[in-house]
This record gives structure tokens, C-alpha cells and sequence, in this order.
């Protein structure tokens, strides 16, 4: 049950209304430090203009928390954005009103107008929940949606980022807009094809490799993939939670101790289901978390005063073997502290394993903020079969969660 993307529909002389993720980085002087998420929507965006669909654009940038706030304006957005198109982005001040209602109208075949951050109004991000047991919370976000819903023929979503929520512009604007065509751009789709098609369809054998600060984080996604992978290659600070668990000393290190049962509980479901958790064999620790800080590897205990901040060199190498030979890789947070050097070593070693298992036709797969950092950091993102662009969204993908907002657009 693929979902209809925009190639599926006819869009000439059409409105086509479309939810982008131009949440970008923006420095003090409100200047964009990358536009990689303008450039990802593009061939989206390209794509519909080159049909001869006019578009609006809509995005949230940062968190003004439902005011007005400059520093959070799109319209750096829609400058860069003509300049990557090459031609001219009109930018309405105020996403919805009668101003915008009038530009919209005005738009003819091959235009493409943005929004201002649909952050500024309260209304984009009031919860579902909350409108269910509060009538004029509910009104107050129809109405919204309804006034973006009403610029357009046709429904759009291509931000992934923000697929987990249930936003207004998400959510509520495909609801009213029943009956019109309602599809995803191809970022989404090629994020359903790599997250969806590696959950559902793996190529055995299947290695999960967790990692990053927190075990509770991590649950759900630990949950999901123990009856569909073999492996599970656990790092990161979430490893001193197994280890305490299983009686050890963990020292200073990061650990959840209201997550011990947890942890225990998983270790024995892991055993029943035939999937093999690996924990980390040796540890790099400090006594003093710093750049270039004194440290020593240790494979046992970590004793009081020092923190594991690291994977060690021997697991390393049990990890890189036990990725040689994988078909398929799901990879999310890094092994250590890897902002600060020399304890990116692991989490360097890990991309370089799972980037040689990539060449022998693994499918690997990246979700999480900071993991796709690392990837990228050492310039191995070609080698990899996808990185996804959102880091809650593909948690909870992962986690085996259904996305409302996609669950309601139409289906091929
Ligand atoms: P992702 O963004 O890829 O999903 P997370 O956000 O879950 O990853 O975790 C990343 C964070 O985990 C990093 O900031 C990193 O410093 C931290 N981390 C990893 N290992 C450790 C450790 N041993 N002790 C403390 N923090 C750690
Ligand atoms: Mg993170």
C-alpha cells in the first residue's frame, strides 16, 4: 500500500498547496548556515513548476511559540529559494489572511510563492488531543487549517521532519481538504521506500546498531526491531544502563536508573526471540570529560570518579565483525561522545564498518540527527544507502509508529 506521490497526479493550471521542513539553521543575522533542507525540496518543487502547478509553500521555522518573532522569518527562505530555482519566489508576510488569500489567487501556472513560519500562529501546533476535549481549541485549528486548505486544489506533504506530529498544517489542512487529491513530495517518498521497505522486507541478516545518550529514548525502537533483526549492537551512553543491570560498576558514566528493570527485561525478551544484543566489550574512560582528556580503556568495571565515554578498541572490532557479511544496517546514535575528540574514535570506526559493509551491497540505513553528522562529517553520506532527514520522525518510525498524517493521504 505505496501512497500516490506528486508524479501520480495531474497538477497543470492546479494550486498546489505543500508542506515543506525549511527549518534551517539560521546565524544572529538571520543568515542561512545551510540550506540543505531548501535544496532536498527542490526536486519536488521543480517538478510541479515544470508541470505547469502553481505553488504555495508552508513551513515552520524554530519555535516562536505562536507570536510573530523576525528572527524566525521565512523570508531568508524564499530568497535563497529564488535563487536556487532561478526565478523570482513571492513571499506572503502572514500565512493565511485576506492579503494571502488575494496573492494566492493571483498565482497562475509555473509561480511559487512561501509562506510566513506557520509558527506564528498558535493554531499550527494546538495537539489533537487537546482540540478533542476543548471546542474552541478544535474551531480554533479548523478554521486555521481551513484558510490554508482554501488557497489550494491540491495537498502536498514533503517535510518528514514533522510527520509524527499532528500539526495543523499536517494534519488537520489534509482533513479538510477530503475529496481533493492529497500526496507525498518524493522526499517522503523516499523515506517510506528506505524506512518502510527495510522494516517490512528485510534482506537477512539484519543488524541494528543503537547508540547515543539514552536508553529510555531508545525503548520503543529496541521493542520494535527485536523480532525483525539479528543483532543489536548497543553503544553510546545507553550501554551503561545494560551493564548496571547486569550487576556491574558503571562509575560517573551516564546511566538511567530508573530504566535497570527495563534493561533486564529486554536483555531476556532479546534471548526468547533469538536476537542477539551485543554490548560493548571494553570501554574508553575519563576521569575528567575535556578534549584530548587522560584516558584508559578498561573491559570490566569503570571504577567511582571515572565515565565511559567511548566504545574500545576491541569492540570496535567485534562490531565491524559482526556487520561484515549484514544485508541490511539500521543505525541510529553515535557511539560515544563524539564532539569531543579523541572520543569520536568508535563512533568514526562504526561509520567506516558500516560504510564497507555498504560496499558489498549492504543496505544501510541512517536515522538520527547526530548519526547522520558523524556519516557526514567523514564524508562517507555517498556510501551509505540513506540518511533520513528527520530524527524524531525516524525514531519513531522505527519505533513501529504509525503516522497519522500520512495514514490520511491518498493511497496509489
Ligand atoms: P541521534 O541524534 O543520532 O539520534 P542521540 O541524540 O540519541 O543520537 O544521542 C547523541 C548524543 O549521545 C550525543 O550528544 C553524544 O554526546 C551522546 N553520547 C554518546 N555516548 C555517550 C556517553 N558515553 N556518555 C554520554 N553521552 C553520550
Ligand atoms: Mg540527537
Amino acid at each position: 500500500m505505496a501512497k500516490k506521490t506528486i508524479a501520480d497526479i495531474d497538477v497543470q493550471g492546479k494550486k498546489v498547496l505543500m508542506r515543506c521542513d525549511f527549518n534551517v539553521p539560521l546565524d544572529e543575522n538571520c543568515d542561512i548556515t545551510s540550506d540543505d533542507r531548501i535544496v532536498k525540496a527542490l526536486p519536488t518543487i521543480k517538478h510541479i513548476l515544470e508541470r505547469g502547478g502553481a505553488i504555495i509553500l508552508m513551513s515552520h521555522l524554530g519555535r516562536p511559540g505562536g507570536v510573530r518573532n523576525e528572527k524566525m522569518s521565512l523570508a531568508p527562505v524564499a530568497k535563497r529559494l529564488s535563487e536556487l530555482l532561478g526565478k523570482e519566489v513571492a513571499f506572503a508576510d502572514d500565512c493565511v489572511g485576506a492579503e494571502t488569500k488575494a496573492k494566492a489567487q493571483a498565482l497562475s501556472g509555473g509561480d511559487c510563492m512561501l509562506l510566513e513560519n506557520l509558527r506564528f500562529h498558535k493554531e499550527e501546533t494546538i495537539k489533537d488531543k487537546a482540540a478533542k476535549e476543548d471546542a474552541q481549541l478544535r474551531e480554533a485549528k479548523d478554521n486555521f487549517a481551513r484558510e490554508l486548505a482554501g488557497m489550494a486544489d491540491i495537498y502536498v506533504d514533503d517535510a518528514f521532519g514533522t510527520a509524527h506530529r499532528d500539526n495543523a498544517s499536517m494534519y488537520t489542512v489534509p482533513s479538510v481538504m477530503e475529496g481533493k487529491p492529497r500526496v507525498i513530495g518524493f522526499l517522503i517518498e523516499k523515506e517510506l521506500k528506505f524506512l518502510g521497505e527495510t522494516l517490512s522486507a528485510p534482506e537477512k541478516p539484519f543488524v541494528a546498531i543503537l547508540g547515543g545518550a539514552k536508553v529510555s529514548d531508545k525503548i520503543g525502537v529496541i521493542e520494535n526491531l527485536l523480532d525483525k533483526v539479528d543483532n543489536i549492537l548497543i553503544g553510546g551512553a545507553m550501554a551503561y544502563t545494560f551493564f548496571k543491570a547486569q550487576g556491574r560498576i558503571v562509575g560517573k558514566s551516564l546511566c538511567e536508573d530508573d530504566f535497570l528493570d527495563k534493561a533486564t527485561r529486554l536483555l531476556k525478551q532479546a534471548e526468547e526471540v533469538d536476537c542477539e544484543i551485543v554490548l560493548p566489550v571494553d570501554t574508553v574512560i575519563v576521569s575528567e570529560l575535556k578534549a584530548g582528556a587522560e584516558n584508559k580503556v578498561v573491559a570490566g568495571d569503570i571504577e567511582a570518579d571515572w565515565q565511559g565515554v567511548d566504545i574500545g578498541p576491541e569492540t570496535r572490532k567485534l562490531f565491524a565483525d559482526k556487520l561484515c557479511g549484514a544485508k541490511t544496517i539500521i543505525w541510529n546514535g553515535p557511539m560515544g561522545i563524539f564532539e569531543v575528540p579523541p572520543f569520536d574514535e568508535g563512533t568514526k570506526a562504526l561509520s567506516l564498518a558500516v560504510a564497507e559493509a555498504a560496499d558489498t551491497e549492504a543496505r544501510s540505513v541512517i536515522g538520527g540527527v547526530d548519526s547522520a553528522s558523524a556519516i557526514t562529517k567523514l564524508g562517507l553520506q555517498e556510501k551509505v544507502s540513506h540518511i533520513s532527514t528527520g530524527g524524531g520522525a525516524s525514531l519513531e518510525f522505527l519505533e513501529g509508529k504509525k503516522f497519522l498524517c500520512l495514514e490520511i493521504l491518498d493511497e496509489k
